[in-house]
């Protein structure tokens, strides 16, 4: 695996000396993903690629690119999974080497200048945590940080620990220099963690590259975050998609809740997966940045429908912290925003929705 690992990083770097590219070649070739599964079909109009790939941003990817011949549509997905490791490489924060780890280590201390990209996810972040009063915050990480040592011990860790933490964490404390696209702390010992807006972002991106490199249209699916630029050829209404039943195995779909995506995002973010049991309690991965702990079971999961991914994606997430009341309220005054609760009800589930959203209100 190393050998091999170290081959294509020799292979990458002789590559990127012949073609001249070594100062400007993003990402470094060793982010590249490691093949997948392609699988091309005759469509409408040429072909279908469909290219899907574990392990990218820390989940599975899958990238559907029409296109009027097999060699574009291979192309236009390659492209895509470039962008998106380009992506993974600043904004992952469990990389030594991330762009995103240098600002966690020397923000509080001095200012860091960050690329277009992750200035521009930094100004959005900061967008949401303010429309959501409060509940989306990427400088969540000193807590993520507490929890996931006691998570692994099935444990609650002590309040005054979570107090601590919890005092590190608000984003109007990330103070973002537009001029020089500097990231500053307000205090030593915050960090931030975009685990819950970067693959929303990274699905847009991925889309627009696709469709620049010749896709008719595209669709990326980020570990459940969807994408669709365009339309499949013959199917002016969008790529048929599907909300996951919350009940069932993860390719279970809910009953009556599928729609069209054309030139629209949709994201689900819930308690239903990676969550944290800790006496018979079961936890989620979200964690509500006013009290410094796991958001609670009362909602188990929500799809957000908004223009693009990286919308949706913090959406999502910040609705599920409101919860339902404050939630649907957020959602129903945002322009183009569409959410659907799925909330615990017994052994199942009941739903509330915002009245534009694909099914109506049940
Ligand atoms: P998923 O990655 O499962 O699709 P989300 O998009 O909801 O789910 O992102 C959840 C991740 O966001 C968490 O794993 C954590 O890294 C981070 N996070 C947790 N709580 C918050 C919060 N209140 N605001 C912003 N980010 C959060
Ligand atoms: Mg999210």
């Amino acid at each position: 695996m190393k050998a091999v690992l170290r081959a294509t990083v020799l292979l990458g770097i002789a590559t990127a000396l012949l073609a001249g590219a070594l100062l400007h070649r993003s990402p470094a070739p060793s982010d590249e993903y490691p093949a997948g599964r392609v699988l091309v079909e005759a469509s409408t109009g040429g072909v279908r690629v469909t290219d899907v790939r574990s392990g990218v941003m820390g989940t599975l990817f899958g990238v559907e690119v029409h296109a009027g011949d097999e060699g574009t549509g291979r192309r236009a997905c390659s492209v895509a999974y470039h962008r998106i490791a380009a992506l993974e490489a600043r904004l992952s924060h469990w990389r030594e080497d991330s762009l995103l780890s240098r600002v966690n280590r020397e923000a509080a201390s001095r200012p860091v200048t960050v690329d277009a990209d992750t200035f521009w996810l930094l100004e959005s972040a900061r967008y949401f945590h303010r429309i959501s009063a409060g509940t989306f915050d990427p400088s969540i990480g000193p807590l993520l940080g507490l929890f996931k040592p006691f998570a692994r011990l099935e444990a609650m860790p002590p309040d005054g620990e979570i107090a601590l933490a919890r005092a590190l964490v608000g984003f109007d404390r990330v103070l973002l220099d537009p001029l020089t696209r500097a990231v500053r702390f307000a205090a030593p010992g915050m960090s931030i963690d975009l685990g819950a807006i970067a693959k929303g972002y990274a699905a847009d991106e991925a889309v627009r590259v696709a469709r620049s490199e010749g896709a008719l249209a595209c669709r990326v699916n980020a570990g459940g975050d969807m994408v669709a630029g365009g339309a499949p050829p013959g199917r002016p209404e969008g790529f048929e998609t599907e909300i996951r039943d919350p009940r069932g195995d993860p390719a279970a779909t809910l009953p009556g809740r599928t729609f069209d995506l054309r030139d629209r995002a949709a994201a689900t973010s819930g308690n239903y997966e990676r969550t944290t049991e800790i006496a018979g309690k079961r936890y989620s991965h979200i964690l509500d940045p006013r009290t410094g702990r796991p958001v609670p079971d009362a909602v188990t999961q929500v799809t957000v429908m908004a223009p693009t991914g990286l919308e949706a994606d913090a959406l999502a997430t910040a609705l599920v912290v409101l919860g339902p009341e404050s939630g649907l309220r957020l959602a129903q005054e945002l322009p183009n925003v569409e959410a659907l609760f799925l909330l615990p009800d017994g052994d199942g589930f009941r739903s509330v929705a915002t009245t534009g959203f694909p099914g109506g209100r049940r």
